[in-house]
């Protein structure tokens, strides 16, 4: 039996959001996708839209349910990084709470209702309206993390990072990690950015998608899982010391040494400079603040290491 697709809307921190189910033909895992958690991630929007809807009348073992936009109001007000209603970022806001603000309660439902219970999650991000990125895949120590690799090696991007709790950890409380925590394998897959609907990110996503349903043994597999993965243990994101004009010397996907310059920061006439930015350890440029405009403690780039 091909696989049907069926619309629905979930009730999530009273927020109103669309689900997209697919209903294999047999039994199988629950794969459950998710985007839109920063609300100006059109990229990884439009892949999942895009893929959700490509899997009709094909061949599906279990189930899926996609989530094309979580972060309704944030997407609705064109607000970067956080939840408009409390200024928060939902991914730093896992498992949530069921009586925090409105990030930690649409953290909160969407753990219950949308991550426990699937046999594995994928989180589609890109670079936010001001970010640019090397495309890569990450997920989280712990007990599920063998498969979570193996999600992120056919998601195919050409940089996995593991990230473990501690200092070497940029970021808590994100899907992946609050699925970890649970024994569920989880990837953060992030291709495309600046708030463009680059359709050369949108079909790595695709792509990844599809890799990921062969990997989970939903779909045949017809081509070999990503080869030539470049894997990375550490993530070292740097903030401005001053707020100011910001201007990167790198590009995402540069091999930067320990101790080169990659940015500065400037007074906004230009007379002075007032900060030159320099990568801290041997790494990759993984994402970059593409916008010159900078508060003090505002993030400027992350950087991948081994
Ligand atoms: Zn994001």
């Amino acid at each position: 039996m091909p696989t049907r697709l069926t619309r629905a809307t979930l009730e999530l921190a009273g927020l109103e959001v669309p689900v997209i189910e697919a209903a294999g033909g047999s039994d199988g895992p629950l794969l459950t996708v998710l985007a839109g958690v920063h609300g100006c991630e059109y990229a990884s929007m439009a892949a999942v839209r895009r893929w959700a809807r490509s899997l009709a009348g094909r061949d599906l073992r279990g189930r899926m349910r996609a989530v094309p936009v979580l972060n309704v109001p944030a997407f609705r007000a064109r607000a970067p990084f956080v939840v408009p209603g409390d200024g928060k970022n939902l991914n730093r806001c896992f498992p949530g709470s069921a009586t925090g603000s409105i990030a930690e309660r649409l953290a909160h439902d969407t753990f219950r209702q949308l991550i426990t219970g699937s046999d594995a999650l994928v989180d589609a991000h890109c670079g936010d309206l001001v970010e640019a990125l090397q495309p890569f895949s990450l997920y989280d120590a712990g007990p599920a993390e063998s498969r979570a690799r193996d999600l992120a090696a056919a998601y195919g991007l050409p940089y996995v990072i593991r990230q473990e709790p501690g200092p070497s950890r940029a970021v808590a409380g994100s899907t992946s990690a609050a699925a970890a925590e649970a024994g569920i394998p989880a990837i953060i897959a992030e291709a495309g950015g600046c708030g463009l609907v680059q359709e050369q990110a949108v079909a790595l996503h695709v792509s990844g998608l599809d890799g990921v349903l062969a990997s989970l043994g939903m779909t045949e597999r017809t081509e070999p899982a990503g080869t030539g993965i470049t894997e990375l243990s550490r993530s070292i994101w740097l903030y401005a010391s001053v707020a100011g004009w910001w201007e990167p010397t790198v590009a995402p996907g540069d091999a930067v040494a320990a101790g080169q310059a990659i940015g500065a920061i400037s007074s906004l006439d230009g007379a002075d400079l007032l900060e030159t930015v320099v990568a801290p350890a041997s790494s990759i440029v993984m994402f970059l603040t593409t916008s010159p405009a900078v508060a003090a403690d505002g993030l400027l780039l992350g950087l991948g290491a081994r």
